[in-house]
């Protein structure tokens, strides 16, 4: 299976991506975790990546890309995919088309995750992040170290209020449009509400792929 999720930035795509794929047993792909953690090593991609993700503009297609047809080559994915942040413009969204066929593969579905503007912003500017695996909390709900790893829980940069409101903005403009793309590409498209709990919306989500839990 080859799925997408998407939706606006606080969604809930990397709080869901990991409960979806230990359902399905399908790893996922962050890409924002991937230049997040390059960025941190000093990598060449992350000096590149690490000014526009600051700024919560999109890092160039070509980047994500190359991350995307890098990371379908290993064996790990050959079953599949869970794609969380990434397809965010049309070009992605051919792009990805292209390496999938290219592997006799094709997107099997794509996940909206609905939830308001207010809520979007309510959730980013109480959001925690490891600093080491990534993993998200919300603030107040935890101590300052991650409950998987023992990391420590940081502000993500982008998680301030004028980022927050350029990646809205980047979303309505760049975003949104992809997910039409697909409706017309004869995807199997579906809205999930992405308000209640996390176990509720991980139900919602794998109804809508046809797997119960
Ligand atoms: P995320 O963790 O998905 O919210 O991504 C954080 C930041 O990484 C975004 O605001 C972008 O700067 C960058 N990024 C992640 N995925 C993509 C993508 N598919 N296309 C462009 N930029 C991306």
């Amino acid at each position: 299976m080859n799925i997408v999720l998407f939706g606006k930035p606080g969604a809930g795509k990397g709080t869901q991506a990991p409960r979806l794929a230990e359902a399905l047993t399908v790893p996922t792909l962050a890409t924002g975790d991937v230049l997040r953690a390059a960025a941190q090593a000093g990598t060449p991609l992350g000096l590149k990546a690490k000014d526009y993700m600051d700024r919560g503009a999109l890092v160039p297609d070509d980047v994500i890309l190359g991350i995307v047809r890098e990371t379908l080559a290993q064996a790990k994915y050959a079953g599949g995919v869970i794609l969380d942040g990434v397809v965010r413009t049309v070009p992605q969204a051919e792009g990805l088309r292209d390496a999938l066929a290219s592997l006799g593969r094709q997107v099997d579905a794509v996940l909206n995750f609905d939830v308001s503007n207010d809520e979007i912003v309510r959730r980013l500017s109480s959001r925690l992040v490891c600093s080491s695996c990534q993993t998200p909390y919300m603030s107040g709900a935890v101590g300052d170290a991650c409950a998987k790893c023992g990391g420590k829980l940081v502000r993500r940069k982008d998680d301030e209020p004028d980022a927050i409101r350029n990646r809205l903005e980047v979303f309505e403009r760049q975003t949104a449009p992809v997910f039409e793309w697909y409706r017309t590409h004869g995807a199997r498209v579906a809205t999930v509400s992405a308000t209640g709990s996390v176990e509720e919306v991980t139900k919602r989500a794998l109804a809508a792929l046809g797997r119960p839990a």
